[in-house]
């Protein structure tokens, strides 16, 4: 029992789904081949999750840190902190940071409208030689200003200086045909001042990249070949340090992550994960899942919970691809003994998704979404499939992301009873009731 009380959570990002009519009317994790996941189901306890609440389509940062116990509500920074730090940017407190994408607009009018949300999907050098002249643009109304190109259409901006929030709208409409926004205030935001001033230098930003950008010689050269433009860069996900409890401090586990997206292996590092690197992780389709298992196993040894990430299910449903989809699925049941060695070994596993993404409309939707947990100390239920129908009978019934951590402490002993706190943080290993379970084998 090398592994008692050691947690592997594999989150396939988006694998839930709703049934799909060229898969028979099956969802795609219904049609999919999974004899391994049918046997964690039959000797596990299933259920339904709503990563957020019933209905509620769930970003992935924010179903993330819900899985992993926070309250989004109180306790989101916004998406733009996490993807900086997925590139290895820690942001400071006085820095706001945005995810970016490189777009096409055209005139109408007063109005930009965006033509395409990732500029034919602009990549290398011109991206890059792109970038260079977008960091000219280095100072707005007294804040420093720092553009940062990454992968294909994809970037971040990056503002510092005093008096700046994050409680501003985007300037992506997140949709052709539609004219680019002003950034404005949220409707929640109370720091006025800080929020009128960001948005404003967001503005101006966006509309300096439009003038710096739509006449540049790499676009006019895009135009002549037929491609789009890269002719503005549109902001998003303001994100602003706030204080984030540390995971090992609140769960009293040692975590590692082993993720290849940016914003996953983000949001872990600003939890106080320890991100481990695989060869062939891509964050893609073709991701070398083995690879990512095999890592996640080693990392047992020197780790108490281990958190897989494969974003290839939810790639695929956002591009409609329903067959893709469920062979993702089955690749990744094809690679499930890999972890299955661990459980016979006492390891507590989970298996579930961040969010429903339904193949038929691709965006993610508030369908609450299949969650499997098999491990020593479990009781069984009926269950013997690994999909969304199925689980409706499974023991767990429905519960709420932020509701799985508990579960995972109880199911490893590492809850104490309710009332009796023996300390001021409520989770501590049990020792004793660990070494009577070990016994008993
Ligand atoms: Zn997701
Ligand atoms: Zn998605």
């Amino acid at each position: 029992m090398q592994y008692f009380g050691k947690i592997i959570l594999l989150v396939c990002d988006g694998m839930a789904d709703r049934q799909v009519k060229e898969l028979g009317d099956k969802t795609p994790l219904e049609y999919a081949e999974t004899p391994n996941m049918d046997e964690l189901a039959e000797k596990g306890v299933t259920g339904l999750m709503d990563p957020i609440a019933p209905g509620v389509p769930p970003s992935s940062d924010t179903a993330h840190l819900a899985i992993f116990g926070y309250d989004p509500e109180k306790e989101y920074p916004g998406r733009g902190l996490f993807e900086a730090a997925g590139y290895g940017y820690k942001i400071s407190d006085d820095e706001v940071a945005f995810r970016c994408n490189f777009s096409t607009v055209r005139k109408r009018d007063n109005e930009l409208i965006v033509v395409d949300r990732r500029a034919g999907r602009i990549s290398g050098d011109e991206a890059e030689a792109l970038a260079k002249e977008l960091q000219k643009i280095d100072e707005i109304d007294g804040v420093k200003v720092r553009f940062v190109h990454t992968l294909e259409h994809r970037g971040f901006l990056i503002l510092k200086g005093e008096g700046l929030s994050a409680n501003i709208t985007d300037s992506d409409p997140h949709e052709v045909g539609a004219p680019v926004l002003e950034s404005v205030p949220l409707e929640s935001a109370v720091d006025f001042e800080a929020v009128q001033k960001t948005a404003q230098i967001v503005n101006k930003f966006v509309l300096q990249t439009f003038s710096v950008l739509n006449t540049h010689p790499i676009n006019v050269e895009r135009i002549k070949h037929g491609k789009l433009p890269a002719n503005i860069v549109l902001p998003r996900g303001a994100g602003k340090r706030i204080k984030l409890e540390n995971f090992e401090e609140r769960w009293g586990m040692k975590p590692a992550c082993v993720a290849a997206g940016p914003l996953y292996r983000g949001v872990a590092f600003e939890l106080g994960f320890k991100l481990i690197d695989v060869e062939g992780a891509t964050g893609l389709p073709n991701t070398n899942i083995k690879g990512k298992f095999e890592a996640a196993v080693n990392a047992l040894e020197n780790y108490d919970f281990v958190f897989i990430h494969i974003k290839g299910t939810d790639t695929l449903s956002h591009s409609k691809d329903a067959k893709g989809k469920a062979e993702m699925i089955s690749r990744i049941d094809n690679a499930l003994p890999i972890i299955m060695d661990t459980i016979k070994e006492g390891a507590t596993f989970v298996l579930t998704a961040d969010h429903t993404t339904p193949c038929s409309i691709g965006i993610h939707s508030g369908d609450p979404v299949p969650l499997l947990i098999t491990g020593p100390n479990i009781r069984r239920d009926f269950v013997k499939n690994f999909d969304e129908i199925s689980v409706v009978r499974g023991g767990l019934h429905r519960i709420r992301g932020k509701e799985l951590m508990n579960i995972l402490l109880d199911m490893t002993h590492r809850a104490p009873e309710y009332g009796l706190r023996p300390s001021p943080k409520h989770v501590r290993y049990l020792p004793k009731i660990w070494n009577a379970l070990k016994l008993n084998e």
